[in-house]
């Protein structure tokens, strides 16, 4: 495995990379950005070509273009593998330990080849009546390969002996959610398959893998009170808070035009891409999450919200709204003409007419006050639900650009003073857990938000300072101060055990250093003058701590009386005064 990301390094620079999510400017050396990790006004997310690295002085998110793809893909090592690997054009070889052992497979490999053998399967028993159905629904027969669309039919364990037959086991196919432990008998030996009489949407992680399904009933056979959409259960690889429907095709479009389509079912996201909206998602029979809001955030700045045109369909675009303004994106709200659902709109009446419910959506403060208004009966009645309904979301939106630019539409609607309306607002309650915003959320990990060495570069104290010039000057093709003697100068500045302390820090701290420097020096011109004067401080400053120590040894001495101390303490401070004295003569 090495050998294939060593290879795709070479292919791939992080600016090649990064560049694909985050507009980067040019800062000297490096590039910056705002970091599409924590929320932002003011870069402080820097990519260093040279060192094929990145860092962020705000949330100290770090690492290469591995890490990146991950942390912004919401993906594991080998997900953000399989994208770059792509990306270059490069095969990922597996190494084998040892001679012709096979590589054992982690249990999540396994599983992503039970799914994707799962999908096979649904594929190959796809027939002429769900083509038909579909194609009723105004679905052609490109969409149906392209999403993968399958059926499961009616035979209790059809699936599950399939994936046995391919020397998957029943724990790996139960683990999987493709099938569970038949409680009464039923099926081949203890296993019933999941999905039964469905039409079977495979749902992929943001690397195109696929990690669950979502069926929808069909057939004749199908039990009356079966619901009309199952998805797979949680498992070690599908957990539905994380997971948007055809995200992973959809996340191309959504970084070119800067924007996500949200809609509510499978038919949906089916047809609005068949009719051209291929930046289309899917929450599909769950909440719209603070993470799903997270994924979309770090691709793309705004958000259109397609409604399901009754009472149900408008709460649950309220509530994603909420969630999608609280991540920081920019959400407007499409509705569909004649209460259709866009599946719908687009088979009845055209590609054209869902295209304008797009472009006529409307930012979803202003959405809200048309419902309320023309709902309304007086313009008393208007005001409170104002109040209630719809301050309670501007006090979501994170841009204060944003917020003032609402604060004045509700001002002119309501025909009262903008500070009128201010006040209001700071009387509504502070929304939820303060602290679900986008920024706090990324692939899990907690990452605090630290004050920064950037910011406060004494913080770490002098000697971490020269440390981390020390290494960055390393790091370069042509340091600008002489490495060796820099080494040999700090090494006794600093102590040759304080100096070797300092490199145990782990590669990541040292990389943070580094940047820290070249932000903090990367365009000084006297820089050689800074290091010795750095230096000079902290040899002045380690003196005479030690001058201190000694003297104090020494005053205990006379007082006890030991001749012999006396005089070692006395020679001691001798030399030390000395060579303070030393640092003062001119260079
Ligand atoms: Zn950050």
């Amino acid at each position: 495995m090495s050998y294939t990301v060593q290879k795709i390094k070479d292919k791939l620079s992080i600016v090649d990379v990064v560049s694909q999510y985050v507009k980067l400017e040019r800062n000297g050396a490096n590039f910056r950005a705002r970091c599409p990790f924590h929320a932002e006004r003011t870069p402080s997310f820097f990519v260093s070509p040279d060192r094929g690295t990145y860092h962020c002085f705000g949330c100290d998110a770090g690492g290469d273009i591995f890490t990146f793809v991950e942390q912004i893909e919401g993906l594991d090592f080998k997900g953000a593998l399989k994208i770059l690997a792509e990306k270059a054009g490069v095969e990922i070889v597996y190494e084998h330990p040892g001679a012709g052992g096979r590589e054992k497979k982690d249990e999540s490999t396994r599983l992503f080849e039970l799914l994707e053998t799962a999908a096979i399967f649904y594929t190959s028993r796809l027939n002429e009546p769900v083509e038909k159905y579909l194609k009723e629904r105004g679905i052609n027969n490109e969409t149906i390969r392209t999403f993968r669309l399958g059926l499961a039919g009616s035979a209790w364990s059809e699936c599950s002996e399939y994936l046995r037959e391919r020397t998957f086991t029943d724990k790996e196919i139960v683990d999987a959610g493709v099938a569970k432990l038949s409680p009464l008998g039923k099926g081949d030996k203890g296993l019933i398959d999941k999905f039964r009489n469905r039409i079977m949407f495979p749902i992929a992680d943001s690397a195109g893998r696929i990690v669950g399904f979502s069926g929808r009933i069909f057939g004749s056979e199908a039990h009356p009170d079966a619901p009309k959409y199952l998805n797979s259960p949680e498992t070690l690889l599908f957990r539905k808070s994380r997971v948007l429907h055809g995200f992973d095709r959809a996340k191309q479009a959504m970084r070119k035009h800067n924007c996500a389509i949200l809609v509510e079912g499978q038919m949906d996201l089916l047809a609005s891409n068949q009719a051209g909206w291929t930046n289309t998602v899917a929450a599909s029979g769950t909440a719209f999450t603070p993470e799903h809001a997270a994924l979309i955030r770090r691709i793309a700045d705004n958000l259109v919200i397609a409604l399901d045109p009754d009472e149900a369909g408008l709460k649950a675009a309220a509530r994603a709204a909420r969630t999608a303004l609280h991540a920081g994106l920019n959400v407007k709200v499409a509705e569909a003409s004649d209460g259709l659902d866009p599946a719908d709109l687009i088979q009845k009446k055209g590609a054209n007419s869902w295209r304008d419910s797009i472009r006529e959506a409307k930012d979803i403060i202003t959405f809200l006050l048309d419902v309320l208004e023309k709902h309304a009966k007086s313009t008393d009645q208007f005001r409170r639900s104002v109040e209630s309904v719809v301050l309670p979301f501007l006090s979501d939106v994170s841009s204060p650009i944003a917020r003032e630019s609402y604060l004045r539409e509700i001002a002119r609607r309501l025909s009262v003073s903008e500070s009128a309306v201010a006040e209001a607002l700071a009387k509504v309650p502070v929304a939820r857990e303060a602290s679900a915003t986008g920024a706090s959320i990324n692939t899990g990990d907690s990452r605090k938000e630290r004050s920064s060495f950037a910011r406060k570069p004494m913080d770490h104290g002098r000697a971490k300072q020269a440390y981390a010039i020390f290494l960055w000057q390393q790091s370069l093709e042509k340091p600008i101060v002489n490495i060796n003697k820099f080494a040999k100068d700090l090494s006794e500045a600093l102590g040759v055990e304080a100096f070797s302390v300092l490199g145990t820090l782990s590669e990541d701290e040292k990389e943070s250093l580094r940047f820290r420097a070249e932000s903090m020096y990367g365009k000084n011109t006297t820089l050689k003058r800074e290091v010795e004067a750095l230096l000079h401080v902290i040899s002045h400053e380690r003196l005479s701590a030690d001058l201190r120590e000694a003297t104090a040894a020494l005053k205990n001495a006379e007082v006890t009386g030991n001749e012999e101390d006396v005089a070692v303490y006395m020679s001691v401070c001798k030399l030390l005064t000395a060579r303070i004295a030393q640092l003062h003569e001119p260079v």
